[in-house]
């Protein structure tokens, strides 16, 4: 792959293989990566790179360009998951019940890689880079403390923002940049169904909640069947339901939760309001009542369209790199608050690599990466950069 990319120095690739099999021996879950923040703050102390720490395990570095420019946020990731990996590597995790299967190790590392070649070139950079290393994108959530703690705002302003994340839907040497939504919100809810309990034998001395929580499970399907556009992203599972004693008792109460997730940020509002008049309807026509507690998770990540087609454009014309336009996932990522803030792309890193069995999905315990596909990352993040710092690509 080296020879193909532009402006990547293979050592540089190299070297940002070695620091992300060494952050995959180590995986950190949220708000626990004392140790893979220390080997960004070692790298970028290396390369003479200002820094400092936020939000607990969060560590940003500012590379200052001799050229006025833009300032550009560049955001990796640093957590775990909480998975024994089973994938095989030879750098496998040292840790039980521990494992980079999201890729976060090589999100990380392109970063660095990406550091080190801005600082090579910082005499004839334009504008400013701010290099975002995030905690916990896994749980509870790195992003809003991070924000909250000021880097959007401190000097230099980011002006504009990327991240990769790696991708076994696309081949190695292809990333994908799709403009608009390209990860759901997700939320959660809580049902709590409410009757009257009795003997089993008696039904009409009691109310009984198990039929009412299996009518509220089919009518919430109604939402995505009849309620919303087809045409709009819309998912309600059903992810747990408890209740009831023994098999002669009637249940006085049932406990359900689930997962909403919606691409569009008007669907996203409308949909506390939707399941509590269901869940409402379905208890009174069954003499009981229910209570909804719904829980706002991460945002969807809605990429700027001017900026995604406009940066998908200058690497289809000024690199090798092969550009696609993956659709959505229902998944969520929590760089979408960054993208709330200032015009951000989410870009997808084509791992995919049948010959080394680099075709399981990120969160599977058996997920591996093409780690060919390090360099084509750093190429992009580079590419994002000095295009947008430079002026070449604009957001809108
Ligand atoms: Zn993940
Ligand atoms: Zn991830």
């Amino acid at each position: 792959m080296s020879e193909t990319l532009p402006r990547i120095d293979a050592a540089i690739a190299e070297h940002a293989i070695m620091v992300r099999r060494e952050i995959h021996r180590h995986p950190e879950l949220g708000f626990e990566e004392e140790r893979t923040a220390a080997i960004v703050e070692r790298e970028l102390d290396a390369l003479g790179i200002e820094h400092r720490r936020v939000a607990k395990t969060g560590v940003v570095g500012v590379i200052r360009g001799e050229l006025p420019g833009r300032t550009v946020g560049l955001r990796a990731d640093l957590d775990a998951l909480p998975i024994g990996e089973e994938s095989g590597e030879v750098f496998a995790s040292e840790v039980a019940g521990r494992m980079h299967a999201c890729g976060h190790d090589a999100h990380a590392a392109m970063l660095i890689g990406a550091a080190r070649a801005f600082n090579a070139v910082r005499a004839t950079l334009a504008g400013n880079v701010v290099l975002l290393f995030q905690p916990a994108e896994e749980g509870p959530g790195g992003a809003l403390p991070m924000i909250e703690a000021g880097v959007m705002d401190a000097e230099p302003k980011i002006e504009a923002i990327a991240m990769l994340h790696v991708d076994v839907r696309l081949e190695t040497g292809g990333i994908s940049i799709t403009p608009g939504p390209v990860n759901a919100a997700a939320d959660e809810f809580h049902i709590i169904v409410r009757g009257v309990g009795g003997h089993g034998a008696a039904p009409h001395k009691a109310t009984d909640t198990i039929p009412c929580a299996a009518a509220i499970v089919l009518a919430l399907q109604n939402i995505t069947a009849r309620e919303t556009d087809p045409l709009a992203s819309v998912v309600v599972t059903i992810g747990t339901i408890a209740g009831g004693y023994r098999n002669n008792v009637i249940a006085d109460s049932v406990k359900l939760s689930g997962t909403v997730r919606t691409t569009d940020p008007a669907v996203r509002d409308g949909m506390a309001a939707r399941i509590g008049r269901i869940i409402d309807g379905v208890a009174s026509a069954y003499g009981c009542s229910a209570e909804l507690d719904f829980v706002y998770g991460y945002p969807p990540v809605v990429n700027d369209r001017a900026l995604a087609l406009a940066f998908a454009e200058h690497v289809r014309a000024t690199t090798p790199i092969v550009v696609a336009a993956l659709a959505p996932t229902m998944g969520a990522e929590d760089f979408a608050y960054f993208a709330q803030r200032v015009p951000g792309l989410l870009i997808r890193l084509g791992v995919r690599n049948e010959a080394i069995g680099a075709i399981h999905s990120a969160h599977s315990s058996r997920f591996r990466l093409d780690e060919a596909a390090i360099g084509v990352g750093i190429a992009t993040l580079v590419a994002f950069a000095r295009a947008v710092g430079s002026g070449a690509v604009l957001a809108s």
